[in-house]
């Protein structure tokens, strides 16, 4: 603000608006007062006395109006004097003297000068004042009067003191020489204000006030920054007390400023220790790039990626390092970011994989499969052991529900549900399970709870063990002990039906030949005709149930079917399937234990009329017999679903079969095979053309001659 020097000398009168406008004025208040001496002449006393009550405020109010004209005429020849000496001091140095309009316009300048002047330092955000050197505020901006929350008026003329709590002049009285030396001082200062509540803190820029050389006052531009320094005060705090290290460097590396956290991470005594390191001090490999800079990088993106940097102890730190460019001008003038420690997580992880790794290869080399459900019926986990068990992969199972797999008997779904509802804690139960190769394998399995980290139930184990073999074994000594059983039996039947029928038919012989009448002897013809046949199946009972002979003997094949057929006559009638047997009366026999051989033919008769069942309701055996220059040939073959590609290859191996538990041992084919090796002999299988299975069977031939078959 312009200070307001006093007037000293009175200037030239010169013609100027002013002058006039004063001019004016002064007419104006002695026109007026010519009117009122006027009139008080004019009118007499009484007339005077008698005057309305309203008609005296005329002379009144025209006598205040003449003083105040008066007044206001005075202060402008005042300002217009001062003026006028300006300029004349303005004149005396340029020599030129302005012209009365120049100085009218100057005039009107400076009026509008200081309105837009003193409009212009309210309208700043900033506080201003001006302040004499004793401390009473000479002028304030309105920014002032909103801070002390007082009018203008109680703040111009007062001691800055009497507003604040702080006391500023211990401080301001040291640095007060050198303000009046200098006479500039800029910086921050803390303020209490006695309306306040807490300090706030200005940003000060403080200029001298200079008449005649000599420092009178201050002018105060303050700038409120109050927010701004809780902001760096927060920064601050969050910085040092912040458990990830922080970091700012250089784009070629080198540390500016690091936190605690940070000097800490690192191993080192102080900041300083860490901020003198050169740019690679932290690598861990020498000759590579700062492991905190990002020379060449032009981008000032945030960057995160995993780092290896060197303690001071000379171990590895892996570090999570997340940074982000600070540009200015287009450039990267540093990074900033932070730093976590993962070592330890890492070394955890590392463990946990190795465990992992550990339990995998642990569930991998266990001999019984295992597989999770969860509580939903899916499978969650399959061990690999599946492949070689059931010779599918895990996939085939994982995410399936239980009762979708059709691989396996529903036993196992009875299994696993019995431990899900809580029924058991611990269950096992046979299994049929179906091989990839289509082969059905009996599994133990066995089931128990599985319980989540709170020990709730979260789902069912159970481990799988193939006990295909054993239950095989098992099926063939019970079949075995079974047929010795059934052997014995029926070789105690047919002795004990032999005798009777010997009697029968002799008695019928007897009765034959005393016999006259022609219809009585075609009556016991037919009497004696059955009991044969009765003989004959007693005698085929005795040959099956007869225990195996130690050498062998001359075989007649046709004959030997014939028996077979015999035995299996009435089976094969109920199954409605016909026999197409083409006899070869004129085949050599072969070397054969006999007893061998029809447990051969019963096999394969039994499982022609097996498969024949399976599909339809009748069907026929067609049996073939023939001769190769040293051997002799049978052929069976059916008219069922035959067999299929895949599964032909394995047919005679043992324990091989499609049959679901139960139906089948898988043995058959095998025993014939072997039995038939025994013999010299071989059997094949393959699929007839109309479909349905031909077994082929050859033997070798032997020197006896026909005739001596058994
Ligand atoms: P099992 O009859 O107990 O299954 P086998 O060794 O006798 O054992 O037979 C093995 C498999 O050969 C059978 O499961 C079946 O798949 C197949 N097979 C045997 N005979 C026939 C046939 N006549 N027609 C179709 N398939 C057959």
């Amino acid at each position: 603000m312009p200070e307001q020097g006093n007037t000293p000398n009175r200037p030239e009168p010169a013609p100027s608006q002013l002058e006039r406008e004063e001019n004016q004025l002064w007419r104006w208040a002695l026109g007026l007062l010519v009117l009122l001496a006027t009139a008080v002449a004019v009118l007499s006393w009484e007339q005077l006395k008698n005057l309305p009550y309203r008609l005296w405020a005329i002379p009144v109010g025209l006598l205040i109006l003449a003083v105040l004209f008066a007044v206001y005429a005075f202060g402008r020849r005042r300002e217009v004097g001062e003026l006028k000496y300006l300029l004349k001091n303005l004149q005396d140095r340029a020599g030129v003297m302005p012209s009365d309009q120049q100085l009218d316009q100057l005039t009107q300048m400076i009026a509008r000068s200081q309105r837009n002047f003193k409009e212009l330092i309210d309208s700043l955000d900033d506080a201003a004042l001006a302040i004499s050197l004793d401390g009473t505020l000479r002028t304030v901006n309105r920014r002032v009067t909103e801070v002390l929350g007082v009018p203008y008026s109680d703040i111009v003329g007062h001691k800055l003191e009497e507003f604040l709590s702080t006391d500023l002049r211990a401080e301001s009285e040291a640095s007060l020489s050198r303000f009046l030396e200098k006479r500039h001082w800029a910086g921050v200062v803390e303020i209490q204000l006695k309306s306040g509540t807490r300090p706030s803190y200005y940003d000060c820029v403080v200029n001298a006030i200079i008449k005649s050389d000599e420092v009178v006052g201050a002018s105060v531009l303050a700038r409120d920054i109050t927010e701004q320094r809780e902001k760096e005060r927060r920064f601050t705090q969050l910085f040092e007390t912040l458990q990830e290290g922080v970091y700012f460097a250089t784009p070629e590396g080198s540390l500016l400023d690091v936190n605690p956290a940070l000097v800490k991470m690192l191993g080192y005594r102080s900041k300083e220790e860490l901020l003198s390191l050169p740019p690679a001090g932290l690598n861990v490999e020498a000759d590579t790039e700062p492991v905190l800079g990002r020379t060449g990088s032009q981008s000032g993106s945030t960057r995160t990626r995993e780092i290896r940097v060197k303690r001071k102890d000379g171990s590895v730190a892996v570090c999570v390092d997340t940074s982000t460019g600070v540009m200015d001008a287009g450039r990267i003038v540093r990074y900033q970011g932070t730093l976590v420690d993962v070592t330890e997580k890492r070394a955890m992880e590392r463990q946990l994989r190795r465990q992992e790794e550990f339990r995998r290869h642990l569930l991998e080399s266990f001999p019984d499969l295992i597989l999770v459900l969860d509580l939903k019926e899916s499978y969650t986990f399959v061990s690999s052991r599946i492949r070689d068990l059931l010779g599918y992969g895990p996939e085939l199972l994982l995410g399936k529900k239980i009762e979708e797999v059709e691989e396996n008997s529903p036993e196992l779904v009875t299994l696993y549900r019995s431990v899900a509802n809580g029924q058991n804690s611990l269950a096992s139960s046979e299994y049929g399970a179906r091989h990839q190769d289509g082969n059905w394998r009996t599994m133990l399995g066995t089931a128990s709870p599985l319980l989540d980290t709170e020990g709730k139930p979260a789902g069912v184990i159970i481990s799988v063990r193939d006990v295909t073999m054993e239950k095989k074994l098992e099926q063939q000594v019970i079949q075995s002990e079974r047929l010795a059983a059934m052997g014995q039996m029926i070789g105690g039947f047919a002795h004990e039906l032999n005798n009777p029928l010997t009697g029968i038919l002799g008695m019928t012989e007897l009765l034959q030949e005393s016999e006259t009448s022609e219809a009585n002897r075609k009556q016991l013809g037919t009497l004696q005709q059955q009991a044969r046949r009765a003989a004959e199946i007693v005698q085929n009972l005795q040959y099956f149930a007869r225990p195996p002979a130690p050498g062998r003997s001359p075989v007649n094949l046709s004959e030997l079917i014939q028996r077979t057929l015999h035995l299996q006559a009435y089976p094969l009638r109920k199954s409605n399937i016909t026999v197409d047997f083409l006899q070869e009366p004129a085949l050599p026999p072969v070397m054969a234990d006999p007893n061998q051989l029809m447990q051969v033919f019963l096999n394969l008769i039994l499982n022609a009329d097996q498969a024949i069942r399976e599909g339809r309701d009748k069907g026929t055996i067609r049996i073939r017999l023939g001769r190769n220059p040293d051997s002799v040939w049978v052929m069976f073959q059916d008219d069922g679903p035959g067999i299929a590609p895949e599964v032909l290859p394995h047919i005679f191996d043992p324990f091989f079969t499609t049959k679901r538990p139960g139906r089948g041992t898988g043995l058959g084919l095998s025993i014939c095979k072997t039995l038939l090796r025994e013999h010299g002999g071989n059997i094949e299988a393959a699929t007839a053309q109309g479909g349905g299975a031909v077994f082929t069977i050859t033997l070798p031939v032997t020197g006896a001659g026909p005739g001596a078959a058994k």
